[in-house]
């Protein structure tokens, strides 16, 4: 499959149309960015990782019953999913207390949760990304129908469960992280865009170390170093 026209270019993807209309090409970049792209930067091979990474864990979700947009890997750094539109609303998954939850509400880096925290946030750059309720999903028409808010926090709390347990047995545990969903033509709610070190904290269970992109955020340094041990430890045989 070919790539045609860029139908859509974001901070670390390019969406391209191909021959079959009902399905897209996405490339990962190796542009990095951070705090709503005030922070730029850039990693080479960070693009091809991202998309192994993905392509994994999104092949392991489909085996979990979690349905993707993925339908195959073309190459390093592109894979072939379905078209879809793209609920706005970045769903976010919490394990343990960082990040933008530990800064607004102050509750100490690190805590361990007493339960999965599920949050909404409005895809929109120009509002930095605001954190919304269900009445604000409703109010802005972000879904159709009140049920598809509890669908959706069903399958990031499913997400969650098999990615905790998968990343655990390879001593890395999944801090938070954060996931969108997309509707293909015949309504069907889809896993889309991707889940990598990008959009996941991931801490070493043994050296505490972080090993995703607070190392870029916070100038922790080894930014590529970290993903690719990632990637090896996903590939382990467990
Ligand atoms: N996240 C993301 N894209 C965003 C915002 C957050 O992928 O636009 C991920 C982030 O990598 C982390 C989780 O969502 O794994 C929670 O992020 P948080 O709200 O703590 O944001 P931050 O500290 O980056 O402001």
């Amino acid at each position: 499959m070919e790539k045609r026209e860029l139908l859509y270019e974001g901070k670390a993807k390019k969406l391209y149309t191909c021959d079959d209309d009902n399905l897209l090409i996405s490339e990962f970049k190796d542009d990095l960015t951070a705090f709503n792209a005030q922070k730029k930067g850039l990693e080479s091979g960070k693009g091809a990782l991202n998309c192994q990474i993905s392509t994994h864990l999104f092949d392991l979700l489909e085996k979990e019953g979690i349905a993707t947009h993925l339908v195959e890997t073309l190459d390093q750094n592109h894979q072939l999913v379905k078209k879809v539109d793209i609920i706005p609303i970045e769903v976010v998954v919490r394990n343990t207390a960082t990040g933008s939850l530990s800064k607004r509400l102050g509750i100490k880096d690190g805590l361990e949760l007493p339960f999965v925290l599920v949050e909404f946030y409005l895809k929109d750059d120009d509002l930095n990304d605001p954190i919304i309720c269900d009445d604000h999903c409703m109010l802005l028409n972000l879904v159709q129908k009140r049920d598809e808010l509890e669908i959706l926090r069903q399958k990031a709390k499913k997400i969650n469960s098999v990615l905790k347990d998968f990343f655990a047995k390879r001593r890395l545990n999944l801090i938070d992280f954060k996931v969108e969903f997309g509707k293909d033509k015949d309504g069907n709610i889809l896993l889309s865009d991707e889940i990598s070190p990008d959009s996941c904290r991931f801490w070493d269970m043994d050296s505490g170390e972080k090993m995703d992109k607070d190392r870029f955020r916070q100038n922790l340094g080894s930014v590529k170093v970290a993903y690719e041990e990632v990637l090896k430890r996903i590939l382990e045989e467990k």
